[in-house]
């Protein structure tokens, strides 16, 4: 089964890919013909996610889905949130300027509780469905680790010792907020497509 995942970023296809399994094949907007960045402009992850879905089902009308995460600090009342891959400010999808940017903004605070946050919007046969995965833990005082993307050097994963930068792919799909809004939708499109 086709499916067209809104993301041109190359990590989180093989994240998605490895948990969908070979049952489905992903393909990328740009394999669609869509080269240009895809707007994100609405102030919460569920709008993202239905904004950039909806873009690619009205392009394309092939059945196709769209994530949003955002890292949701307590102690800074849920920044960055939505605002993640711009948190440092400029065009944003800077990670180093992000991390550098969260660990300036909490030094001094002993409060590190955090969680990521996924949105996802699938459009099959026309019709939205939202899934949501999130995982609870807390920010590190310096970066640790070199696997992964984003914010992993300094998020680690509740009832663990090391990063999502220090873990596996495995490990790391298994128990992050992506990996488990992922797995919703993978449980839903399994059973859609044994109907
Ligand atoms: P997006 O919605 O996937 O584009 O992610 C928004 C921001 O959160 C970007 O700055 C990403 O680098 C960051 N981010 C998303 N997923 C992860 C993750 O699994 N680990 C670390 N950072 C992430």
């Amino acid at each position: 089964m086709k499916i067209v995942f809104a993301t041109n970023n190359p990590h989180k296809l093989a994240e998605v890919q490895e948990i969908l399994g070979p049952g489905f094949e992903l393909a990328t907007p740009a394999a669609c013909g869509i080269t240009e960045e895809i707007p994100e402009t609405e102030p919460t992850l569920e709008g993202n996610a239905r904004l950039k879905a909806r873009y690619i089902y009205e392009r394309t009308g092939l059945d196709c889905f769209a994530d949003d995460t955002g890292l949701e600090v307590a102690a800074l009342g849920g920044a960055p949130g939505v605002y993640s891959a711009r948190y440092a400010g400029g065009p944003g999808h800077d990670s180093a300027a992000n991390m550098a940017c969260l660990l300036r903004n909490m030094e001094g605070i002993a409060d590190r509780r955090a969680r990521f946050r996924t949105a996802v919007c699938l459009i099959e046969a026309g019709r939205e469905h939202l899934f949501e995965g999130t995982v609870e833990g807390e920010i590190t005082r310096e970066p640790a680790g070199c696997d992964g993307f984003g914010y992993d050097p300094v998020f680690r994963p509740e009832g663990r010792q090391c990063t999502f930068a220090e873990m596996s792919h495995e490990e790391k799909n298994a128990i992050s907020h992506r990996g488990r809004a992922m797995q919703r939708l993978a449980a839903y499109l399994h059973a859609a497509k044994e109907k």
